[in-house]
């Protein structure tokens, strides 16, 4: 059994007195103090690993006055505070150990739009794709772009002056914002905006805090003016902290308070609202996708793209694209960058152009597209072929699937991962090719392995080198590799901190400036921050503190991993590898990755979250020197072993501590929908490694008995289905409803079939075909047979459904054979009992190889489970065999080909695909589209998440609300403007999901298809 682990590190006295005054101050917003919570905060996307005291979520502005005020007391004067948004950071900007506030959760209203003068106001806590859904319908958007947009929040971008794509026309966030709402360390509030040179004087009048900041920022800049314009770089990026260039115009008669806060990295002020420039949406937008023999072709060709006066270019290099081409993004893509005969494609530049006028655009794109032509057909510049997307939707799946390739850089075989910190060097434009030919260098004399691209029209570059940060000389060869690229950097007149801040790399900031101008942005430091409580360590400390910055030396991720043996971490690796890039923070409410993390607003229930307390969970049995994959889970059907649960779950139950508490919170609120199996650019699998977690827990602790029944319905359900009639009496009534909420913690079961399938096809040759009839027939014989393959929730609560795909299968010509049922396993392997799943996997996959053996094909209805014979049946190694169990579309996509039958109908159906359906099967919709448009029948494919039933999950009693709300977040909204009689949905789930919540029934799109035919 897995040992109680009741210790974790606990917070200072003076954090604990803090939080507990906090509410009795009338703070609105939540606190986290539990471990999890702790550790989903102590990371982001960088390398380091640096554990909060606890988290603050406020909900207002007065919350993070009330914060500030509280901790302007002396009783709590050695109390720091570190700002947050996404979390994506890439050199720990977000990380520190005190208390980290994050706006993100609650802070994310748009505030007020004017359309005429162009402005939007946001709280900081407001995602930047969340600010453009809202933007489109206006007409306009917020132009300054980054990767990680679907997850980043404006007050992040403001704080790091995000910038990326488009940079040349689009600028940086610090040319888009026109003021801001701050508080101030002190409980000042403050508005900035730009001001003339007398008004910034006047508001330098007085005793407060803000006054002092004007007088002490003008006096910065204008006295040092020489010096700054000498010092700060003419790049298109600007670098953080603290840009003293641009407080004041050119002419001095203009200064503006807010470019200082622009790239502050959260160490002078928080910002909570922030007002923002919106430009009017082009109307046209074309992408030419050029080829390339080589990356360094790519890279020499990009002035001359710029040249064409595109918006923007954008390098990426072949170790990118073939990692693109591994993950699921490669589907939407793969038909806008097709190979090249005969040639192989080592680099490529998405050269794009925009504006109003449709001539004009097309202009320059034909324009460019004839001197392409001359390049290739003299063989000139490395140029192989080029590819144009004049659709918005095909520039919007190429610049989806460059967004990824950052994530896509973290995924590697092997131990060695492509880890951040010189990521996003920029350097003058025309000496970028010379200057990757060095960096190359640097990276191949250490035999590094490493895939790069950048935006070269502004000369930033993106390279991840891999390095096993476990291991303490890679944790140095990461300190030198920094060292040799900070100075080659510096060489070519470039910025190592070029696009993604400084973070942890601030401590290069010094040198980069001198000591004068150093000594300047430390005064700018202390006249905001002179406790240096906001973000200590990162930028600059105020003038008389003599506390370090955080080093490039601080503890990494790699240096706690370092403490798990090698074998845990290589079988745990779906944990192991979760690099933080935060991508299933999606807030995209339409995107499958992660409900839980959407309905809860917690990290702790994303799939980082999770991944984060396995890793802890899986160091702390290290130090107990307990190797989770030695403990045998049978042990627990002992007496002793029983007696000894029952005394550990009673002491759980009176609230004794142990850690696994903690992950297995976070684990019962994932809907194991599998969505982070195939989004995830790591592709982490959390349903895996927690129905691991769960059989170890469970050697502990008893089990709920709602286990036990999810665990035991596929052989319960056929006994059940003798006495249908009787079962759903019971079924049906609330006081039942309301006993097995109480006392089995499930509700709302759904009543069984009736009349039952048998029952419908009593007599039925599909139920008269033996396996051994099929076995005695000659192949020929066998042709027009196909297998149908039972599921226990379609075969006894949707008995139509089956008797509907047996009658599709007849009416297209083909002889259907049910195959008895055998259970799946799917729900035992959800909830943990792996050892009883994989005896149920191997039964049913005995028997299903041998239908495969008779080359017969076998098809199933609900994706859920015909998915886990691909997937988690790979636990029976080679003993699974080579049987395929088809979804009905993946059988129909080539009966319908092969069939006479051709009916013209007409009509409009819309198809709500199961999301572990569209994850791991991408062109599912496609083809279903393409099923129905044979039989004349349009099939629109809907956006819509998780439906949050997810198996068993929302009949679970303790996750009902948080399944409602996950149902309203997306399918309710979509199928309110639509007929229910048209909508279809692939899953038993989705469709069981929407007779509870949306009140009536919906078809499997089989079903239609058959209505169709008949
Ligand atoms: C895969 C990947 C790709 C990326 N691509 C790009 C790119 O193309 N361009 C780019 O510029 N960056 C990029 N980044 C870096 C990162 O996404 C940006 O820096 C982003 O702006 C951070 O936003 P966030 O909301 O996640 O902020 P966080 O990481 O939470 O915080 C960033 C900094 O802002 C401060 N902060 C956050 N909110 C506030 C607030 N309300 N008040 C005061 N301070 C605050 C924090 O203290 C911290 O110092 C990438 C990161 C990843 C992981
Ligand atoms: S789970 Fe995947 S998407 Fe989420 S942070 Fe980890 S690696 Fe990124
Ligand atoms: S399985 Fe679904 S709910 Fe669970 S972590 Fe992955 S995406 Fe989130």
């Amino acid at each position: 059994m897995i040992p109680q682990l009741n210790h974790s590190p606990g917070q200072t006295d003076i954090t604990r007195k803090f939080l507990q005054q906090l509410p009795l101050q009338g703070f609105t917003g939540d606190i986290g103090q539990q471990y999890a919570d702790r550790l989903s905060m102590a990371t982001d996307n960088s390398i380091y690993q640096n554990l909060p005291d606890a988290i603050l979520f406020p909900k207002t502005v007065a919350d993070i006055v009330l914060i500030v005020q509280l901790a302007a007391q002396e009783a709590f004067n050695a109390l720091t505070f570190t700002p947050r948004g996404g979390g994506t950071g890439t050199n720990g900007q977000s990380l520190n150990n005190g208390i980290v506030v994050d706006l993100s959760r609650h802070m994310n209203a748009i505030l007020e739009f004017n359309a005429k003068e162009g402005w939007v106001r946001v709280e900081a806590g407001v995602v930047k794709d969340q600010l453009n859904a809202w933007l489109k319908p206006q007409g306009f958007f917020f132009a300054p772009e980054l990767s990680t947009s679907n997850r980043a929040t404006i007050g992040g971008m403001v704080n790091t002056d995000a910038s990326g794509q488009g940079s040349l026309v689009y600028g940086k966030t610090s040319n888009h914002v026109l003021g801001t709402r701050a508080v101030l360390l002190n409980g000042e509030v403050i508005d900035t905006a730009p001001l003339s040179s007398e008004q910034a004087v006047l508001k330098g009048e007085g005793a407060s805090r803000e006054a002092t900041i004007y007088r002490e920022v003008m006096s910065s800049c204008l006295d040092n003016r020489e010096l700054i314009e000498q010092k700060f770089p003419k790049l298109n990026r600007f670098l953080t902290g603290y840009d003293l260039r641009h407080v004041y115009a050119h002419d001095e008669q203009r200064f503006d308070l807010t470019r200082i806060l622009c790239g502050a990295e959260g160490s002078l002020a928080f910002i909570a609202e922030v007002k923002l420039n919106v430009l009017p949406l082009p109307k046209v937008r074309q992408l030419i996708n050029i080829k390339y023999d080589s990356f360094d072709s790519a890279l020499r060709n990009a002035p001359f793209l710029v040249e064409a006066n595109a918006l923007s270019v954008e390098t990426v290099d072949s170790t990118v694209l073939n990692l693109a081409r591994e993950d699921i993004v490669w589907h939407s893509v793969s038909e806008l960058i097709t190979d090249v005969d005969g040639q192989t494609m080592q680099g490529i530049n998405l050269v794009e152009f925009a504006g109003n006028d449709l001539e004009q655009v097309e202009q320059q794109v034909a324009a460019l597209c004839r001197k392409l032509d001359d390049l290739c057909n003299a063989q000139q510049a490395g140029v192989i072929g080029y590819q144009c997307c004049g659709e918005l939707d095909q520039v919007e799946r190429i610049y989806a699937m460059r967004k990824k390739a950052v994530g896509l850089l973290g995924n590697a075989k092997g131990r060695a991962k492509p880890i951040p910190f010189v990521e996003d060097t920029a350097v003058p434009p025309e000496h970028l090719a010379d200057y990757i030919t060095e960096f190359r260098a640097i990276l191949d004399s250490h035999q590094l392995s490493y895939g790069m691209f950048g935006h070269v029209d502004a000369g930033v570059l993106h390279v991840r080198p891999a390095l096993d940060m476990t291991l303490p000389e890679q944790h140095q060869l990461m300190l030198t590799i920094s060292d040799q690229v900070a100075a080659l950097t510096r060489r070519y007149g470039g910025l190592l901190w070029g696009e993604h801040g400084k973070g942890y790399r601030s401590a290069y900031s010094e040198d980069f400036f001198g000591p004068e101008l150093y000594h300047q942005l430390r005064r700018i430091k202390t006249a905001f921050d002179p406790g240096n409580r906001l973000n200590p360590g990162k930028i600059c400390q105020p003038l008389d503190s003599n506390s370090p910055l955080l080093a490039i030396d601080s503890p990494t991720r790699g240096s706690f991993d370092r403490q798990i043996p090698v074998s845990v971490r290589e079988s745990w690796r779906g944990a192991m590898d979760c690099n933080g890039n935060g991508l299933c923070f999606n807030f995209d409410v339409n995107s499958p990755m992660c409900p839980s993390m959407k309905v809860t607003r917690d990290r702790v229930h994303s799939p980082k979250g999770r991944a984060t307390l396995v890793r802890e969970w899986l160091r702390l049995l290290s130090e107990h020197n307990i190797d989770p994959d030695s403990i045998d889970s049978g042990q627990g059907l002992s007496l002793r072993a029983l007696s000894q649960k029952v005394k550990n779950s009673w002491r759980a139950h009176q609230g004794d501590y142990d850690f696994s508490h903690e992950v297995k919170e976070s684990m019962n609120g994932c809907l194991a929908c599998k969505a982070c199996a195939t989004q995830c650019p790591i592709k982490i699998n959390v349903p895996e490694f927690r129905a691991r977690f769960l059989e170890l827990y469970h050697t502990r602790y008893l089990r709920p008995v709602s286990d036990h029944i999810v665990a035991n319905i596929e052989p319960l359900l056929p006994v059940m289905a003798k006495a249908p009639r009787f079962i759903n009496f019971f079924l049906t009534k609330p006081w039942v409803n309301q006993l097995s909420r109480r006392y089995v913690g499930m509700i709302d079961l759904p009543p069984l079939s009736y009349p039952t399938l048998r029952t419908q096809l009593v007599g039925h040759p599909a139920t008269t075909t033996t396996l051994a009839d099929l076995q005695s027939m000659t192949e020929a014989q066998r042709e027009k047979y196909v297998v149908v393959v039972q599921d226990p929730f379609t075969s006894f609560y949707e008995a139509n459904l089956v008797h509907d795909l047996i009658q599709l299968i007849s009416r297209l010509g083909y002889k259907p054979v049910l195959l008895p049922f055998v259970p799946n396993g799917k729900p035992q392997q959800v909830k943990g009992f792996l050892k009883r799943f994989a005896r149920t996997a191997q039964k049913s996959a005995d028997l299903l190889n041998q239908v495969a053996a008779l080359n017969l094909p076998l098809v199933g209805t609900d994706p859920a489970l015909v998915l886990c014979y691909r997937d988690e049946y790979k636990l029976l190694g080679n003993r699974r065999g080579e049987f395929n169990v088809q979804l009905a579309h993946e059988w129909l996509s080539k009966a319908v080909l092969t069939s006479s039958l051709h009916i013209q109908t007409q009509g409009e159906w819309y198809l709500f695909a199961h999301c572990t359906e569209v994850t791991a099967l991408p062109s599912s919709t496609q083809q279903w589209k393409e099923i129905f448009a044979r039989y004349g029948a349009t099939l629109h494919s809907i956006n819509a998440g998780c439906c949050g039933m997810a198996g068993t999950y929302g009949h679970e009693a303790s996750n009902s609300e948080n399944s409602r709300q996950i149902f309203t977040l997306s399918w309710q909204p979509q199928l309110a403007d639509k007929p229910k009689d048209r909508c279809l949905a692939t899953g038993f789930s989705c469709r069981s999901q929407v007779k509870r919540f949306g009140g009536g029934k919906i078809k499997h799109p089989l079903q239609a298809l058959l209505q169709i035919l008949n």
